[in-house]
């Protein structure tokens, strides 16, 4: 057999673990349907790092220790490829000004008061491409390859009937065709970035209903800013229709299909959301990124070892009741792992729970229990 291990989806998520896995691994192979690197959401992302403002809770502990570990590595092992100059959130209205002040106190981050906001020196932007193209580049990669199939078999795994592999790990984002268990449900949230040409030079992000990246200088001296992002859920049933989540290299063709309108009107939304920041000056949009983020329903992503439902609740089938059965005691589909769920937050979240994923691979190293899948699999279990 020639792969220790496989990983389906050349985004951020998949990105990161090759990364991590390249270290350990010699024979490690990266697989997308697309035909390069972060052509899925992870190349629609402006790809900004924003501290995440409220009052303390997991979700917020979660992106903290993501957001700091996730800069120092990006600013370690790729430093031209993050822009680190900060972020300015700015106050929506008086009343967000009162928001933000009670939420002074639990502010994790280093902050001033500036202009009409609170600035954050740890807001950052990354290359997304190059980011994702440095990431995986110690491993083998196959593009233009749709995995149909995954199959179990004799101790392997085998993808459409012929690649061969000991390990097997998805990190397919909002397409989890591959994954037939009900309790994992992930939503697509499709969203659209822009990039602009503009006369006015931009000093670091800005953050108010959408965000606004430091200028890069043009070769005709006008500057390059990013603007991000909309958010659009669709009504489809994605069980059975994943028609969109399969278009290759999508975040190249905003107008897929007949929804041209929908770009049209994101653009507008964006330029509009943006002058409510900044008045950018001479704007000339240049490129329209989209894609889906992945968003599981409780916001928090998923990762480890995924559950074979129908064999635990065979084996333990009180479970269905609300008794309690050990986690460690849950029968898991054995060699497959997944990073999946980081919604919108990819960049900040995925090299540090890619770190959490392969310690566990390589040493046992126990992950957060709020992000592996045991949660979803318990609620879902109670309720059938
Ligand atoms: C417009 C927009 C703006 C965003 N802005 C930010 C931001 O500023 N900061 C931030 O941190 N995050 C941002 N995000 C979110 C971020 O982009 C996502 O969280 C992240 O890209 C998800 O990465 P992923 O690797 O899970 O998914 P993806 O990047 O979608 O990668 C999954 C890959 O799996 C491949 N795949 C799936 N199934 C198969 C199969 N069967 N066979 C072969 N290949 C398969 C797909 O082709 C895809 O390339 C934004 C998202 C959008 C859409």
């Amino acid at each position: 057999m020639k792969y220790d291990f496989i990983i389906v989806g050349g985004g951020i998520a998949g990105c990161s673990i090759a990364h991590h896995l390249s270290k350990e691994f010699k024979n490690v192979l990266l697989i997308d349907r697309n035909l390069s690197i972060a052509a899925g959401a992870s190349g629609a992302a402006g790809a900004f790092l924003s501290p995440l403002l409220g009052k303390s809770n997991k979700f917020k502990d979660l992106v903290t220790k993501a957001l700091t570990y996730s800069v120092n590595f990006y600013k370690k092992n790729a430093k031209e490829l993050i822009i680190n100059k900060g972020v300015l959130r700015v106050f929506k209205n008086q009343q967000d000004e009162e928001k933000f002040k009670s939420y002074i106190p639990y502010f994790d981050f280093k902050y001033e008061l500036k202009e009409n906001g609170y600035f954050f020196d740890i807001g950052s932007k990354v290359d997304s491409i190059k980011m994702c193209e440095f990431l995986s580049k110690d491993v083998e990669k196959r593009f233009n390859l749709e995995i149909e199939k995954i199959e179990f078999k004799d101790d392997i795994w085998i993808l459409n009937n012929t690649i061969e592999t000991k390990n097997l790990i998805l990190a397919t984002g909002a397409d989890t065709t591959l994954i037939s268990e009900d309790y994992f449900k992930i939503r697509p949230v499709w969203g659209q970035r822009i990039d602009v040409e503009t006369t006015t030079k931009v000093p670091y992000n800005y953050h108010k209903e959408c965000s606004i990246s430091s200028s890069q200088k043009l070769p005709n001296n006008k500057y390059l800013v990013s603007i991000g992002a909309t958010h659009n859920i669709y009504n489809c049933d994605h069980k059975i229709c994943s028609y969109c989540l399969k278009i290759p290299n999508i975040s190249n063709k905003p107008r897929f299909t007949s929804d041209n309108e929908v770009s049209k009107n994101d653009t507008q939304k964006l330029l509009k959301l943006s002058k409510d920041i900044l008045d950018l000056k001479d704007i000339n949009v240049l490129n329209i990124k989209i894609g889906a983020r992945a968003s599981s329903v409780d916001y928090f992503p998923m990762v480890g070892e995924l559950i074979n439902s129908q064999e635990t609740l065979l084996k333990y089938p009180y479970i269905k009741k609300g008794s309690k059965v050990p986690s460690q005691n849950y029968i898991k589909y054995k060699n497959l792992y997944l990073l999946n769920g980081v919604g919108g937050r990819g960049f900040v979240l995925s090299p540090f729970l890619a770190k959490q994923l392969v310690d566990y691979i390589v040493s046992k190293k126990e992950i957060d229990s709020d992000i592996i899948t045991n949660r979803l699999f318990q609620r879902w279990a109670r309720r059938i």
